[in-house]
């Protein structure tokens, strides 16, 4: 009989195997219905021998201090910056736009408080900002909207950018001085020897048993636990039972080509052409040496694993109803960025995890009563 059983060894679920089996004292069964530990993060060195990530660029950045002093616990790190190029009319621009992607794409030499007025002069006034559409229309006008984000957003989502929530394009600032980094936040790092090395580490405890390629779907009648975390599509757990909610995935295309070094910058954006939206080359996120380079080309689609909740409306109302069929099972706790319908960094499922994990400490006795209805999920 286990403690917990614990669905999923992503973030969300290793995190919270952790901090139940170590400071709890109690036993954890964790299982994946993949091969292997990290979830979406998971990397792994290819045949020629450079570490890449299985599920496309995982770059950690986070302004939560709390959330690196508990992942420093497993791994040291090693500083990056991303940035991202976009190939825009046959140029490769910084993207999120800053004064260098405008000064390049039209020949000016403006400065910040130029490119302030030259913004004003494009923007559309929208009333009420709901779209991932009108959140760019709006800050740097049309004309940018269409060269930057809507070809790629189509291509991410397979829907119009006027048909999506406005937090999707606003993951992406814009900016009027020559700061080209991806993400602001006051952290951004990569685990030094790689995101699976630090799963393994957050792992290795004698309380934690871990089996891989076991489906909750197939194992919840015949594995004997006390209470259940679940980090899996919140639909799937409820068998589907108001409709499914949507999610976006990606067919991943891991190619090693004879050069040293393919582009640039980490990662190049495709807005206007190609079938795929971008480009990952992993060594500039590791700084590994090879004479050969590993990248990844990523193509959307509908079919596959889910990567994504897709944010618009219909779907957020549809996850409400689910969230509600949750609330009726006080004994399952759903965590994650699949559970909990939510388009979460990396660091902000670590950040659920352990509120949730604050939540247990404080409403579950150690060694809590025998569940008898484990075996009936919904
Ligand atoms: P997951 O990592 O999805 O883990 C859930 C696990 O549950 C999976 O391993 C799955 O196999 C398992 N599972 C599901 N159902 C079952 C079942 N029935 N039985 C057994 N196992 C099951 N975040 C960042 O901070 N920075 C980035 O640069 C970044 N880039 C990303 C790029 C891509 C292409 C994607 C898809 C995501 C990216 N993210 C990034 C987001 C990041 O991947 C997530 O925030 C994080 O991995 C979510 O962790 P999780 O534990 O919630 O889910
Ligand atoms: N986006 C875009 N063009 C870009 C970069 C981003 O249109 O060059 C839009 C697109 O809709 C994307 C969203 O902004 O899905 C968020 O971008 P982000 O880089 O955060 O996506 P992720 O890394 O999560 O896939």
């Amino acid at each position: 009989m286990f403690d917990w059983l614990i669905v999923g060894a992503g973030f969300a679920g290793s995190v919270l195997a952790e901090r139940i089996a170590s400071q709890r004292g109690e036993s954890v069964l964790l299982i994946d219905r993949r091969n292997h530990i990290g979830g979406n993060a998971y990397d792994c060195y290819d045949e020629a021998g450079i570490l890449i990530h299985r599920y496309g660029p995982h770059i950690f950045h986070t302004n939560a201090r709390s959330i690196v002093d508990y992942l420093s616990h497993f791994s040291t790190w090693r500083p990056y910056e991303h940035r991202v190029l976009a190939a825009v009319d046959g140029m490769l621009l910084p993207i999120p736009i800053n004064l260098d992607t405008i000064n390049r794409l039209y020949g000016l030499d403006l400065d910040p408080v130029e490119l302030e007025d030259f913004f004003a002069s494009r923007r559309e006034t929208i009333e009420e900002v709901h779209t991932a559409e009108d959140v760019v229309v709006s800050t740097v006008g049309r004309e940018l909207y269409e060269k930057f984000f809507r070809g790629y957003t189509r291509k991410q989502w397979g829907v119009d950018p006027s048909q999506l929530s406005k937090s999707v394009t606003a993951r992406v600032p814009t900016r009027t001085n020559r700061d080209d980094r991806y993400f602001g936040d006051s952290f951004q790092h990569m685990p030094a020897n790689g995101y699976t090395r630090m799963f393994e580490r957050m792992l290795n405890h004698p309380n934690i048993k871990i089996m891989l390629q076991t489906d909750y779907r197939e194992v919840r009648d015949r594995i004997p636990f006390r209470k259940l975390i679940y980090t899996g599509p919140v639909d799937e757990f409820f068998d589907w039972r108001l409709g499914r909610l949507p999610y976006r995935s990606l067919r991943f295309e891991h190619v090693t080509v004879d050069c040293e070094q393919f582009q640039p910058v980490a990662v190049v954006n495709y807005p206007q052409t190609e079938d795929f939206t971008r480009i990952t080359e992993y060594k500039h996120l590791t700084g590994q040496k090879n004479a050969r380079t590993s990248l990844t080309y990523e193509y959307p689609t509908d079919i596959g694993d889910p990567y994504y909740p897709v944010p618009r409306p219909e779907n957020e109302a549809l996850y409400k109803q689910y969230e509600a069929l949750s609330a009726s099972r006080p004994d399952v706790w759903f965590v994650g960025r699949l559970a909990t319908y939510r388009y979460y960094n990396m660091d902000q499922v670590v950040g659920q995890a352990l509120a949730t994990f604050a939540r247990i400490q404080k409403t579950v006795p150690i060694g809590g009563a025998l569940q008898p209805a484990m075996a009936v999920p919904g």
